[in-house]
């Protein structure tokens, strides 16, 4: 029996670290040094590892991951695992599955202990996912289920993964629709595959994406927010160097009233995303009215970010700048993000 080839492409992370002579942790193993630590790799798969980079994902830009996407778009393999930093994860992987249209699993997997403490959850991590790379239903629907996210067991959707605590091992989730698939034993066992027209949509109209870095602010929304800085990008010459804007919104999609008519003004100056601070969801359209309301809102020109959480919606919305999307576009393509 030939077994399934595997790209592994390790970009570095806590999972590559290993310690200096103080004991701090430093970047320093490569996909090779992964590939070995895990003997088991062998019998799932024809591996074959390399080393992009070596650094941690806080580092990482939109640019080197546009330059991976390009990467794996033009590999002959059966699948492709990307190990890299936790702290990106949620970000990088969206990204991926915004610019890659493959029928091959692509799997983004990492680790939150690292290798020098007991039981580091790196290699459980790369063996899963290769697991899962190998594993004949995800084979048969990898298009259908996109770039995925693998840690602790669990399988997550790219557009859905989120990072939501700083250490704990179980540090992933997808609150909204909850994960793909778990292993158990030796098994795959599939939960769900999930709703994609949104990103399809979405990938259509961003086409071949050639243009260059399109910076999008996030600002969170909170109480009592005065606006300065919605005020100070706005009325720099260059918008301080952003093109685009995310505003973590409070509730159903709502800003205090004392910052609403400048938030308003900066949507008529620069496309400005709304998306629910809450951490994802499908806010409000029609329901509240008054001077802060979605309603208001909607009507001065922000763009309803759909169930997105804010920090996928920033991937979106640079991606649709970096393309070359127009604001109309834009909204239509957040639009069908619910
Ligand atoms: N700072 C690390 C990174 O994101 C954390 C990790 O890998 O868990 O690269």
């Amino acid at each position: 029996m030939t077994l399934p080839r595997i790209k592994v492409l390790a970009l570095g992370g806590t999972i590559a670290t290993r310690p200096d002579a103080s004991g701090a942790m430093q970047m320093g193993l490569g996909a090779d040094d992964l590939v070995a630590a895990v003997p088991a790799l062998a019998t799932l798969a024809a591996i074959d590892a390399e080393t992009v980079s070596r650094v941690g994902s806080h580092s990482l830009g939109f640019d080197q991951i546009h330059a991976l996407a390009a990467r794996i778009a033009a590999l002959d393999v059966d699948g492709v695992i990307v190990t890299q930093g936790t702290d990106t994860l949620e970000e990088t992987s969206f990204l991926l599955d915004l610019l890659l249209d493959r029928d091959i699993p692509v799997i983004v997997t990492a680790a939150m202990r690292n290798p020098a403490l007991t039981s580091p959850d790196g290699p459980g991590n790369l063996l899963a996912a290769v697991r899962v790379a190998c594993d004949p239903w995800v084979r048969a629907h990898a298009r259908a289920l996109g770039v995925m996210a693998v840690m602790l067991d669990e399988v997550y959707a790219a557009s859905d993964v989120l990072k939501i605590h700083p250490t704990r091992l179980n540090a992933f989730a997808s609150p909204q629709t909850g994960p793909l698939a778990t292993l158990v034993e030796d098994r795959v066992v599939p939960l769900s595959l999930p709703v994609r027209e949104a990103i399809v949509g979405a990938r259509k109209r961003l086409g071949t994406i050639g243009g260059k870095a399109a910076p999008v602010a996030l600002l969170w929304i909170a109480l009592d927010e005065p606006g300065h800085l919605v005020e100070a990008l706005m009325m720099a010459e260059d918008h301080l160097g952003y093109c685009g804007v995310v505003l973590g919104g409070l509730g159903g999609g709502h800003v205090p009233e004392r910052a609403a008519d400048l938030i308003m003004r900066l949507a008529g100056i620069l496309p400005t995303v709304m998306s629910p601070r809450a951490g994802g969801g499908p806010m409000l359209r029609q329901t509240y009215g008054g001077p802060s309301s979605e309603i208001a809102l909607r009507k001065a020109g922000l763009i309803w970010g759909g169930r997105l959480h804010p920090l996928k919606a920033r991937v979106l919305l640079e991606t649709c700048l970096r393309a070359g999307l127009g604001r109309d576009i834009i909204a239509e393509v957040f639009d069908a993000f619910g």
